[in-house]
C-alpha cells in the first residue's frame, strides 16, 4: 500500500498489448494529464495492432497500417510518456526495470541499455508460439505472435501464389499447400481466412492456378478442432471448415516440420510450402526468472486476485502473462484471451487510484462472457454466456460477427474515445468499397 506523498508517484507499465495499451491510455488521461502520477509504457515495438487480427494480417484480409497505433502520438494524446526498449531484468530492491539496448534494423544501436524507476510496476508483456521443442519448428514455420511475422507470412504466401503462377514446371508436391498446425481460435480461423483470400489472390488475375491445387490442412493432436471451447461450437465450426474443402487432421501429433512438409507422430507426411504455428502459448521467457517473481511452467507470472504477484504488493502483472486463479473453477487459470484482458485492464484504473489514496487493491472476478469463431467470409459461431444474456446463448451468422466484432471495437473505444472510432469506422467502410479486398503485396 502507499501512502500520501508530495513526489509523483511512478507508474510503470510494460507491454502495450490488448491489455497494457487500454490501462496506459486511461491512466494517462485520468491521473498523468492532472499531473497525479507519472505514467510511462514502456514496449519493445514502436507501433501496437490487437493481437487478434493477426491472422486477418497474415491472411491478407486486413490492411495492418489502417489499424496500427503509433506508441509516441498515443502518449501525447493521453498524458503518458513511452519509451522504447524490451524488458531484460529487474531489480525489486532498487524498484528499477531494465531495458536492453535498442537496436534498428540496420544494426545500429538506438538507445544504450537503460533502468526506469517505478514505484508501482505493471507487467503486461503477454504471450508467444510455444514449440515444446518440437524439431524443425523454429527453421520452417511461422508462428503468429507479433505484426511482423504475419506479415512475413502474407508476404510469402502472396510469392508462393504468383511463383506457382509463373512457373512452366509441374508443381511440386507441397506447392500451394498450407499447414496449419493447432486448431485453436487462432488455428481455425486462419483457415478459414486463408480459404477465402487465398481464392480472391487468384481472382486478381493469378489465372494460371487452379482452385483445386490450393489446399489447407488443419492438424491438432486433439481429438477434437477448439478443444477449449465447447462441444457444440467446435462442430460448427468444423462443418464450416470441411465444407470448405479445409482438410482437417485430428488426433494428430505432429512430430516434426521439415522444409516441404509436416511429419505427424503416426509417420505420415503432409507436403506443405507454408507452414504456421498455431499450437499452444508461454509468457515470454525473461519471466521464468524475473529477480524471485514466483512464475509457473509456462513462464506466466503467478498473481493473486488482486492482480497483484505473489511475492511484490508494488508489482502487478496481468493478461496473457499472468496465472491469475479463475474463481468457481478450482485449479484452474483464467484462459488468455483479449476478453480477459480488457477486464483486467478496466479494474486496474480503479484500483491504482485506491492505491494512490493509500487503499488496498481490491481482487478482480472474471466475466466470461462466451467464445466467438470467426470463419472468414463464409460465417461466425459462438455462444454468449453469463450477464450478457442471463444464461448460455448460441448465436451464428451476422448476429454473431457483429458480436465478434464488438470486441475490438470496445479496444479501440478505449483507446480513443466515441468520435474517433465512429469517424475511422465510416472511413474504412468507405475505403473498402474502392479498395481490393484482399491484399496484393
Ligand atoms: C491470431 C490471434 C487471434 C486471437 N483471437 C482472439 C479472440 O478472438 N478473442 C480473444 O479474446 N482473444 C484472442 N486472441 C488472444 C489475444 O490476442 C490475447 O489474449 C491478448 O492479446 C493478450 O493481451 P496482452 O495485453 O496480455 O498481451 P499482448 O496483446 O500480446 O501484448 C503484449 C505486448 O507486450 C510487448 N512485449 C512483449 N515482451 C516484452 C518485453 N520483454 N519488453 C517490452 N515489451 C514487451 C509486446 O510488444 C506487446 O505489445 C488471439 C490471439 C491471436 C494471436
Amino acid at each position: 500500500m502507499v501512502g500520501p506523498s508530495s513526489e509523483p508517484h511512478h507508474i510503470i507499465v510494460v507491454g502495450g498489448g490488448a491489455g497494457g495499451l487500454e490501462l496506459v491510455t486511461r491512466l494517462g488521461d485520468k491521473l498523468g494529464r492532472r499531473k497525479l502520477a507519472d505514467v510511462t509504457l514502456i514496449d519493445k515495438s514502436r507501433t501496437h495492432l490487437w493481437k487478434p487480427l493477426l491472422h486477418e494480417v497474415a491472411a491478407g484480409s486486413m490492411d495492418f497500417a489502417v489499424h496500427e497505433i503509433d506508441y509516441l502520438a498515443q502518449a501525447h494524446w493521453h498524458g503518458f510518456r513511452y519509451r522504447i526498449g524490451e524488458m531484460i531484468g529487474l531489480d525489486r530492491q532498487r524498484r528499477e526495470v531494465q531495458l536492453a539496448a535498442y537496436v534498428d534494423d540496420e544494426g545500429r544501436e538506438v538507445t544504450q541499455q537503460r533502468s526506469f524507476r517505478y514505484d508501482t510496476l505493471i507487467i503486461a508483456v503477454g504471450s508467444q508460439g510455444n514449440d515444446f521443442g518440437t524439431p524443425g519448428v523454429r527453421e520452417h514455420a511461422i508462428s503468429l505472435d507479433t505484426p511482423g511475422q504475419a506479415k512475413r507470412f502474407h508476404s510469402r504466401l502472396v510469392n508462393a501464389y504468383i511463383r506457382g503462377h509463373s512457373q512452366s514446371a509441374p508443381l511440386r508436391p507441397e506447392q500451394l499447400q498450407v499447414a496449419i498446425i493447432g486448431a485453436g481460435a487462432t488455428g481455425t480461423e486462419l483457415a478459414a481466412e486463408l480459404h477465402y483470400t487465398t481464392r480472391e489472390l487468384v481472382a486478381y488475375g493469378l489465372d494460371r492456378i487452379d482452385p483445386k491445387d490450393m489446399q489447407i490442412n488443419l492438424i491438432e493432436a486433439a481429438g477434437q478442432i477448439l478443444p477449449a471451447l465447447p462441444r457444440r461450437l467446435a462442430d460448427a465450426a468444423l462443418k464450416l471448415l470441411t465444407d470448405l474443402g479445409v482438410r482437417v487432421h485430428t488426433s494428430s501429433k505432429v512430430a516434426e516440420v521439415t522444409a516441404t512438409g509436416v511429419k505427424l507422430a503416426t509417420g505420415v507426411f503432409i507436403p506443405a510450402e507454408l507452414v504456421v504455428w498455431a499450437a499452444g502459448v508461454k509468457a515470454p521467457d525473461v519471466l521464468a526468472s524475473l529477480d524471485g517473481l514466483e512464475s509457473n511452467r509456462v513462464n506466466q507470472l503467478v498473481v493473486l486476485p488482486t492482480l497483484q504477484t505473489t511475492r511484490d504488493e508494488n508489482i502487478f502483472a496481468f493478461g496473457d502473462c499472468a496465472a491469475c486463479p479463475w474463481e468457481g473453477h478450482p485449479g484452474r487459470q483464467v484462459p488468455p484471451r483479449a476478453q480477459a484482458a480488457h477486464q483486467q485492464a478496466g479494474h486496474l484504473v480503479k484500483q491504482i487510484r485506491r492505491r494512490l489514496a493509500g487503499q488496498p487493491p481490491l481482487p478482480w472476478r472474471y466475466r466470461d462472457f462466451g467464445s466467438l469463431v470467426s470463419l472468414g467470409d463464409h460465417s461466425t459461431v459462438g455462444n454468449l454466456m453469463g450477464g450478457l444474456v442471463g444464461g448460455n446463448l448460441w448465436i451464428e451468422g451476422l448476429f454473431a460477427r457483429f458480436m465478434y466484432r464488438s470486441l475490438y471495437k470496445m479496444h479501440e473505444y478505449a483507446l480513443h474515445g466515441p468520435t474517433k472510432v465512429t469517424l475511422d469506422t465510416m472511413a474504412r467502410m468507405i475505403t473498402r468499397r474502392t479498395e481490393p479486398h484482399v491484399k496484393l503485396h
